[in-house]
């Protein structure tokens, strides 16, 4: 499942390098998933798809929306794309085989949409909606006043996890990235949000606006691969790469631990 700067930096990747190409052939479902969701019949789609032009790719959240003519492909999973001589990937969920005979694959790993529409044909797809809505944290309309005010409507009574990740409350923000947001702000994953002082609640929206920009600019995470394959440029304090190695600012040791549906990671020392 996507998070916001891989996302964004795909989006980047396919209009620097896909855009223009002709759809040959369209290939969905190739490989069963439970938690793959199509719009109707994926076995449409090639018939919805061929022939259109890949045209701009833009993120929105976790999502990544790619315009081919009237159509629009969105996807909430990594995407590969795979030159002439290159193997494609053994499993996957959707296949666009293109003009120059490159290729674009989508692979779901624990859930996610492939959604093929018309352009503004709704679809049901009331999430993609609201984070279309939404102000993205990269952006200068998601400001404090705008982050202060994500905390009503009975937010104080969360974790600072479920406030920041749950609920696409911040399209995009999920338990991946937020782990090194709360590290550089200081705050237990577990930390109910009333309980925050004006400093902490100002650090946490610091960390937000910073952590991301930079995952961003970087290409990425480093646990996460773009569409090249490669894992992107963002070293993670706080992964499943650095479980269990030291706190580059106390040295103590980084923990994991089950919460709220994933994985949380934390340094007990820094994060109170
Ligand atoms: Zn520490």
């Amino acid at each position: 499942m996507l998070e916001l700067p891989e996302a964004v930096v795909l989006a980047r990747q396919i209009n620097e390098n896909i855009s223009g190409k002709r759809i040959i052939s369209t290939t969905a479902n190739h490989s069963p998933h439970k938690f793959a969701w199509y719009t109707g019949d994926p076995a449409d789609y090639n018939e919805r798809l061929a022939g259109k032009t890949i045209g701009t790719a833009v993120a929105y959240g976790g999502h990544v929306a790619i315009a081919a003519d009237e159509m629009i492909i969105i996807v909430s999973t990594g995407l590969r794309w795979h030159r002439p001589e290159e193997r494609l990937p053994q499993k996957h969920q959707l296949l666009l085989e293109l003009d120059d005979r490159t290729a674009l694959t989508a692979t779901i790993h624990m859930w996610g949409v492939l959604f093929c529409l018309r352009d503004g044909e709704d679809g049901g797809m009331f999430d993609i909606a609201a984070a279309m809505k939404k102000p993205s944290p990269l952006t200068m309309q998601f400001d404090r006043t705008y982050f202060d005010a994500l905390l009503q409507d009975g937010a104080t009574n969360l974790s600072a996890k479920a406030f920041l990740a749950t609920e696409q409350r911040i399209p995009g923000l999920g338990n991946g990235v937020l782990q090194d947001i709360l590290w550089k702000a200081r705050i237990h994953p577990k930390r109910q949000m009333s309980t925050l002082s004006a400093p902490e609640m100002r650090n946490m929206y610091d960390a937000v606006k910073s952590i991301l920009r930079e995952m961003t600019e970087l290409g990425g995470r480093d646990t996460e691969r773009d569409l090249f394959g490669n894992f992107g440029g963002y070293v993670t304090v706080l992964s499943k790469n650095t479980i269990g190695t030291a706190c580059p600012v106390c040295d103590n040791r980084i923990r994991k631990e089950a919460y709220l549906g994933g994985s949380v990671y934390f340094c007990d020392f820094c994060q109170a």
